[in-house]
Formats: C-alpha cells, sequence, structure tokens
C-alpha cells in the first residue's frame, strides 16, 4: 500500500509523520473519508466543500489548491490499484513546538492513506441490519467541524460493540438523537416518511446524508429534516445510518427493541439501491 505524506508517495508502513505535529499533541486537524467504487471517488465534490469548510473554520491554511489536491486523491487510487474501497485524508495545523496557540511558522501537513473494502461483506450487513445502542452525547459544541478530536466517538463506538452493538446513537439533553459515532441517524415513520434531524453545530453535515436527500427527493420520497427521540425511534417503522463506509445500512435494533418486523426495512433497502444508483451515475 502506498500513502501520501506531505509532498511524497511513500509505502504505506514507511510513513511517518512528526512527534510534534499538532494533530498528535492537541488533536488540532481535519479530515475526510471518501468511498471508492469502481475506482472513481464517489461524492467527491461534496467531501472536499466539507474539507474546505472544516479549514476555514478552524482558521487551518490549506496545503494545496483544490485541483492538485484532487490529483494526489485520485494518484493514491490509482497508485494503490484501489477498485472498491476509502480514501482517508487529514490535514494538521503543522508541526510545531507543543504550545497551545497557533504557531505563527509552521505550515499544515497533509497525509493520505488508501485501503480496499470488501463490498460483499457490507452488501451482506446491509441486508441483515446492524444493531444500536443509545447513549448520551458528550462530545463538544462543533460537531459540525470534522476534526480528528473523536474519543467521545471512540468511547461511544466501543461501548457500542462491548454490548454488541454495531454502531452508538448519541442521544442530546432533550432526549433527541444527534446522529451515530460515525454516522448520521434516519428513521421511517408509519406513513413512510423519512426524518432525519436537521443541520446544525450538533451534528456533521453528512455527505452521504446530503446525496442521499438528492437521490431520495428525486426518486419522488419525502425526506423531513426535524430531530426524533429515542422512544420515536424505537417505535419508527424503520430506522437505518449512512456514512461513506456504510452506505445506507438498515437498522433493526435500537437498545433491546427490535425495530419494525427485526429485519431490515424495504425503505431503508430501497433508498440503499437508489442511492449506490445514483452515485454510479454520477461519479
Ligand atoms: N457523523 C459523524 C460523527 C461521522 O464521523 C460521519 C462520518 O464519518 C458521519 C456522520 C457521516 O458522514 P459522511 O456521510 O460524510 O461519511
Amino acid at each position: 500500500r502506498i500513502a501520501y505524506v506531505n509532498g511524497r508517495y511513500v509505502a504505506h508502513d514507511q510513513a511517518r509523520v512528526s512527534i510534534d505535529d499538532r494533530a498528535f499533541h492537541f488533536a488540532d486537524g481535519v479530515y475526510e473519508v471518501a468511498a471508492v467504487l469502481d475506482g472513481r471517488l464517489v461524492d467527491l465534490d461534496g467531501h472536499l466543500d466539507r474539507l474546505e469548510r472544516s479549514l476555514r473554520e478552524l482558521r487551518i491554511a490549506a496545503p494545496m489548491a483544490r485541483r492538485p489536491l484532487t490529483f494526489v486523491m485520485r494518484e493514491i487510487v490509482r497508485r494503490n490499484r484501489l477498485r472498491d474501497g476509502l480514501v482517508y485524508l487529514q490535514i494538521s495545523r503543522g508541526v510545531a513546538r507543543r504550545d497551545h496557540a497557533f504557531p505563527a511558522q509552521a505550515g499544515p501537513s497533509l497525509v493520505m492513506t488508501a485501503r480496499p473494502v470488501n463490498l460483499a461483506a457490507l452488501e451482506a450487513k446491509a441486508g441483515q441490519g446492524v444493531a444500536v445502542m443509545t447513549m448520551p452525547d458528550i462530545r463538544w459544541g462543533r460537531c459540525d467541524i470534522k476534526t480528528v478530536a473523536l474519543l467521545p466517538n471512540v468511547l461511544a463506538k466501543q461501548a457500542a460493540r462491548e454490548a454488541g452493538a454495531y454502531e452508538a446513537w448519541l442521544v442530546d439533553a432533550q432526549g433527541h438523537v444527534t446522529e451515530g459515532s460515525s454516522t448520521n441517524a434516519w428513521i421511517v415513520d408509519a406513513e413512510g416518511r423519512v426524518i432525519t434531524r436537521s443541520l446544525s453545530n450538533a451534528i456533521l453535515p453528512g455527505i452521504t446524508r446530503a446525496s442521499l436527500m438528492a437521490a431520495a427527493r428525486a426518486a419522488g420520497i419525502t425526506i423531513v429534516e426535524r430531530s426524533f427521540t429515542v422512544a420515536e425511534a424505537k417505535a419508527a417503522r424503520e430506522a437505518f445510518i449512512t456514512s461513506a463506509t456504510a452506505f445506507v445500512t438498515p437498522v433493526v435494533r435500537i437498545d433491546e427493541a427490535a425495530i419494525g418486523n427485526g429485519a431490515a426495512g424495504s425503505v431503508a433497502l430501497t433508498l440503499r439501491a437508489l442511492y449506490l444508483d445514483h452515485i454510479r451515475r454520477s461519479v
């Protein structure tokens, strides 16, 4: 496997960054994960738009303009001979002596890696559906920025896994679901309306969320952006999660409650097919 580190393509195992990198000291950096299908980057414009916004919000300089960045992403796909997989991209504020305030001198660091995914295994997981476990959302006030500061997400995912669930659904002080630890959260009501929380500082603006919304609305499916409680989710006809890694994956259990008849929902599976069709056409 080949990685990219600050201007060089290097063997993944040999790739190194400084121990003075601010991502290492302070999690002072942002990232993106984009899916690759049939050798092509999925929802690339959305990911690059969000990356630029994350950088702006944190006042981290872009290490390069969008066109060369796109070139490097495609080059990472090409050099890894990636057909189906994921590209990971991380930009930190750079390397500097440890001091909380922004360094005057340092320029940003850019790291990129790629790895293959087993599409058949993903498909099987979607067909079965996954369990989620709810827990309090203990993250900060800017969850709309895709930073590498993911400790609350890590702890939530681990707690879910130890309880036999695939994903954690995070719940705010009002009892509303914000999102998953690494996915956006959705439910389908009795009338077949598809519901997901509206964008704010409380959730990451998922690129899969946006892309699925466009595809679903084009197909005449009603999407409602509003908050929902854990109780409403448990009583919903269907539930599902979205992300660049999971695409659209049905949820069949929330805590102890089976969702619908306990099998992957037909609306979720239809949306998954719609989404995959949409991205295969548009990449
Ligand atoms: N919410 C969180 C907290 C995430 O970390 C992610 C992706 O990693 C998502 C939502 C889904 O976003 P996307 O569809 O852009 O992958």
